[in-house]
């Protein structure tokens, strides 16, 4: 737990962002939400009709589509050697993290992301050690 306020640091945090590539953020249990242009992609990259990919990776929650979630497929597209399978398709949100709103809207989500996120981790190092 770092013991200053790290939300209001987001830009400065994210300026000084690399994925460490621990492939925490695939493995965190939550929902991957993807639209239809995301499964048209990754299916193609699969070379699966878009029919075969919603019924072997794609589940319902609440009115979305997601390709995992906590009791689905929970590791995602990661291979053994941390890799995502559909790497150069991956979805919108995959490309976004950790930019994402909801992580930035509490001083308790933010200490989480950076607790889960070695990348992150090492932005919040870096600020601070420069900073004294
Ligand atoms: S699609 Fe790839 S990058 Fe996105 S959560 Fe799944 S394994 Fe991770």
């Amino acid at each position: 737990m770092n013991e200053n306020p790290l939300a209001p640091l987001k830009n400065q945090i994210l300026a000084g962002f690399s994925c460490h590539k621990s492939g925490n953020c695939c493995r965190a249990p939550g929902f991957v939400y993807v639209t239809a242009a995301d499964i048209s992609k990754m299916a193609a990259h699969l070379g699966l009709a878009e029919a075969a990919f919603r019924e072997g990776y794609v589940r319902r929650h609440k009115g979305w589509e997601v390709i995992a979630a906590p009791d689905f497929r929970p590791n995602c597209f990661l291979d053994e050697e941390n890799r995502c399978s559909v790497y150069e398709h991956r979805p919108v949100a995959c490309r976004t993290y950790p930019h994402w709103p909801e992580i930035w809207a509490s001083e308790e989500a933010v200490q989480e992301e950076v607790a889960r996120c070695p990348g992150l981790k090492a932005a919040v190092a870096k600020l601070q050690k420069d900073k004294h």
